[in-house]
């Protein structure tokens, strides 16, 4: 079994890196993601709010924003005003997978960073970029699970679902969530997005969740699509450079970027290296990619998924310097979280949890933490500026 899995993750790996180019990617791009790293874990716990360490998600009922339910979910217990998650996923499958039951209800999530499942749970250090918080053993199972998720299907993919997402909304308190596809151009591989936008539809599920496109940016009919997908009623765009394998600043992601001009429709990207990609991925994910596409398209509206991730630092000059720039929260730690209201502002930043990665009380939490003595922060982050970005724009 082990070593059909190892061929497996091989021969994708080979495949996904020998049409790739490293373009620019320097040394000093290499040390200043190790030394992100390391400085962070140095400064945990050391920041405006103490050490934030849990026992595991169900550890975050001992805060007073939560309690576990019967159900085993976390459920809020403090008063919020309207939520937005502007980050979720529904379960993958491209390639020769089947395609995943979304309309299927199972008794827990397996989220890719399973911290209560392994006993004793793992640690869940809120002070640090979340994936911080993997264990060797959970990167094993997640490279794992994404492999087959192309191949034969993965059996956490199967429990990220419309209706166990529901529940988990219900339970934290969180109204709306954006469902972003990302289009991989693979053989054989189902729409991601009409998936998404289909799934919803069956589900009924239309108030709740909020469908959006993905197109690849070396897809020759991707303006078409993207306006059969806007006709559908997507509400905007979401691109991955790494696992889409693109740069930002390339001719076709430019493309798109206009076309989402004429429809009125944000794009939301993932920007900078998490430091858990395959290193063949990192060139993609640089933010001085994303300039040109920001510079170039001033009325389309941008948001950095996970703030830049770990190349953050290079994100906050791009949200100060361009009205057109936000940060989508998910994946940063309180800290850091704490310093972006301080230098970007409150009106730039968004509540996103990469559900099914991690539970959506994870990103809640430190949302929550941060903004314990300010209100008006509370409601812009977690659900009023997605209000807002969401609205069909009026240029055009
Ligand atoms: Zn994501």
């Amino acid at each position: 079994m082990l070593s059909r899995r190892h061929f497996l993750e091989l021969s994708l790996l080979t495949a996904l890196a020998s049409c790739t180019s490293p373009g620019d990617y320097s040394g000093d791009d290499v040390e200043r993601l190790e030394r992100q790293k390391s400085d962070e874990s140095a400064h945990s716990g050391k920041g405006p709010f103490g050490p934030l360490r849990f026992r595991g998600y169900h550890g975050l009922a001992t805060l007073p924003y939560f309690r576990v339910g019967e159900d085993g979910l976390l459920h809020t217990v403090v008063d919020l005003p309207a939520v937005i998650d502007f980050h979720a996923h529904l379960g993958w499958s491209y390639f020769l997978a089947p395609t995943v039951d979304l309309q299927r209800r199972t008794a827990r999530t397996e989220y890719l960073m399973d911290c209560d499942a392994q006993d004793p749970p793992c640690g869940l250090d809120l002070d640090v970029y979340v994936n911080a918080n993997f264990t060797d053993g959970m990167h094993r199972s997640l490279s794992w699970q994404t492999i087959s998720s192309l191949w034969i299907g993965s059996r956490s993919a199967a429990t990220h679902t419309i209706p166990n997402l529901l529940a988990e909304m219900q339970a934290a308190k969180v109204g709306q969530a954006a469902i972003l596809p990302i289009a991989i151009n693979l053989p054989l591989s189902a729409d991601a997005t009409l998936q998404v936008v289909d799934g919803i539809d069956k589900a009924g599920a239309k108030e709740r969740l909020i469908p959006f496109a993905s197109v690849h940016p070396h897809d020759p009919n991707k303006r078409a699509l993207l306006q059969q997908y806007a006709h559908r009623g997507v509400r905007g765009v979401k691109l991955h450079p790494e696992m889409q394998r693109f740069f930002p600043d390339e001719n076709g992601a430019l493309e798109i970027y206009e076309e989402c001009g004429r429809l009125g429709l944000p794009i939301i990207f993932h920007a900078g290296r998490t430091g858990i990609e395959p290193e063949f991925m990192r060139p993609y994910a640089l933010l001085r990619r994303y300039v040109a596409g920001i510079r170039q398209f001033p009325a389309v509206r941008f948001v950095l998924g996970h703030a830049g991730a770990r190349d953050i630092e290079d994100a906050i000059p791009l949200a100060r310097e361009h009205d057109n720039v936000w940060l989508e929260l998910s994946s940063q730690g309180v800290t850091r979280i704490a310093d972006l209201l301080d230098k970007v502002g409150a009106r730039k930043l968004l509540y996103g949890t990469d559900w099914p990665f991690y539970p959506l009380a994870v990103a809640l939490a430190k949302v929550l933490i941060v903004t314990e003595n300010n209100p008006e922060a509370r409601a812009a982050i977690l659900g009023g500026n997605a209000l807002e970005l969401l609205k069909p724009s009026t240029s055009s």
